[in-house]
C-alpha cells in the first residue's frame, strides 16, 4: 500500500526522495535500504503546523525495535568500509590523530554528531563542505565523505604526493582519490599540481616524437 510520510524534519526529504544511495553516508544508506521495501511519498510539514504530538514518538516502548541487531548491521558495514580503505591501520591511526588536531575536522565532527546548522550559520571553515553534508559521517573514529577519508590540511600535501606517485596523469590520479581520500576541490588541486610538476612537464615535452616516414620501396 502506498502511504504518505509527514515530517517536520526537513533534511529527511531529499534523503528519502531524490538522493541516490551512493551519495549518502553509510548510516543514511542503511536507513534508505531499510525503507526500500515500502512505497511512500515524503512531505515536509513545518513544526508550527503540527498541532498534536505523534503517538509513536511519545510511546517508543510500544514499537518493536531491535536496536542491538540494527546497530550490529551498521557496525558490520562500517567495519567493511574501513578495512577496504587503501591504507594500513597505522596510517589510518595517523590520519585519525591528525583529524583530531585539525580545527575544520573537529567542527565537521561536531556538525555530524549534533546536526548541521542552516547554510547561513555554518562556520566559514566548514562552508566548503556544505554541499557534501549528507555524505559526511564519522566511521570508526574517522571523518569520512561516503567511503573517502577527509584529509586534514596538515596532511594534504603529503597525500597529494602519494596520489601523484609514479607521475600518473590527471584522470588516473582522480581515480586513485575516488575510493580513498577527499578534501574540497580535490580534482582541481590535482590538476594544478600536475600542471606544475617539473617531471611531468619534462616528460610531456619529450613525448611527441617527430613522425619519421619510412622510405617507399622502389620495385617489387
Ligand atoms: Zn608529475
Amino acid at each position: 500500500m502506498h502511504f504518505k510520510i509527514d515530517t517536520d524534519h526537513k533534511p529527511l526529504i531529499p534523503i528519502f526522495s531524490k538522493k541516490s544511495s551512493d551519495e549518502l553516508s553509510p548510516r543514511l544508506q542503511r536507513i534508505k535500504l531499510r525503507m526500500m521495501k515500502f512505497s511512500y511519498t515524503i512531505v515536509h510539514i513545518p513544526g508550527k503546523e503540527l498541532f498534536t504530538a505523534d503517538a509513536l514518538s511519545r510511546n517508543p516502548q510500544k514499537v518493536p525495535y531491535k536496536r542491538e541487531k540494527l546497530e550490529a548491521g551498521i557496525d558490520a558495514i562500517i567495519q567493511m568500509i574501513t578495512t577496504s580503505l587503501p591504507a594500513s591501520s597505522r596510517r589510518l591511526d595517523v590520519l585519525r590523530a591528525a583529524q583530531l588536531k585539525d580545527e575544520t575536522c573537529q567542527k565537521l565532527t561536531d556538525y555530524v554528531l549534533k546536526g548541521w546548522p542552516s547554510k547561513k550559520e555554518v562556520d566559514t571553515l566548514c562552508a566548503p563542505y556544505w554541499q557534501n553534508r549528507y555524505k559526511i559521517s564519522v566511521q570508526d573514529g574517522l571523518l569520512m565523505r561516503v567511503c573517502r577519508i577527509i584529509i586534514p590540511k596538515s596532511h594534504q600535501a603529503e597525500v597529494l604526493n602519494q596520489i601523484h606517485e609514479g607521475h600518473l596523469v590527471v584522470a588516473r590520479c582522480r581515480d586513485r582519490t575516488r575510493c580513498s581520500v577527499f578534501c574540497p576541490g580535490i580534482s582541481k588541486v590535482i590538476e594544478e599540481k600536475i600542471k606544475s610538476c617539473t617531471a611531468c612537464i619534462k616528460e610531456s615535452s619529450n613525448r611527441h616524437q617527430p613522425l619519421i616516414p619510412a622510405s617507399f620501396p622502389g620495385k617489387f
